[in-house]
């Protein structure tokens, strides 16, 4: 068992993998760069984690599942 003071906190940069220490400046990334590069992933959609129901597309697929065939909806004739 090695017996280090305190082992330095080292995570990865989200974006690009690179070992980012706790102390940095711009943790948990390694650069401002890679910060924003992260936070634009966000702003365009590239993580879905909690909503994904409300995607337009997901409700007209669940319509579909659950109702006859626009049904439900108004149908332009
Ligand atoms: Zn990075």
């Amino acid at each position: 068992m090695p017996a280090k003071k305190k082992s330095a906190k080292l995570l990865r940069c989200p974006t690009c993998d690179m070992l980012v220490r706790f102390t940095d400046e711009d943790f948990p990334f390694c650069s401002d760069r890679c910060r924003k590069i992260d936070l634009g992933k966000w702003a365009s959609g590239v993580y879905k984690i909690s909503s994904p129901i409300l995607d337009p597309e997901v409700l007209e697929d669940l319509g579909g599942l659950t109702g006859g065939r626009g049904k439900d909806q108004n149908n332009d004739e």
